[in-house]
């Protein structure tokens, strides 16, 4: 299966039973953004400048926004950092985005 890249990329998350878009987002103030899971059409917004540990950090980070909204923010931003290196770590890639003239 092609893998999607491009702001064009999208695809759904479900997460604690329910849906969110993931959208790499070209022009992005921060990092990632979650909409609440109150929000109708909620997303995971990321920015699609990131690569390798970062971009793993960020998408760990918003999903455990999604999985439990109330988790304070110190705690999430140590927590996805720290499976974020773990994982790179064991070698997780994106195939594309983290080829061997991407990444870190
Ligand atoms: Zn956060």
């Amino acid at each position: 299966m092609p893998v999607a890249t491009g702001r064009d990329a999208m695809r759904y998350l479900t997460l604690n039973g329910k849906r969110w878009l993931l959208k790499e987002v070209p022009r992005l103030n921060a990092d990632g953004e979650c909409d609440s899971p109150m929000t109708r059409g909620k997303a995971i917004r990321i920015a699609s400048r990131l690569r390798g540990e970062r971009r793993l950090d960020v998408l760990i980070h918003e999903m455990m926004h999604a999985c439990n909204w109330t988790i304070d923010e110190e705690h999430i931003a140590q927590t996805a950092a720290d499976i974020a290196r773990v994982l790179w770590r064991l070698g997780y890639r994106h195939p594309v985005l983290d080829g061997k003239d991407h990444g870190r």
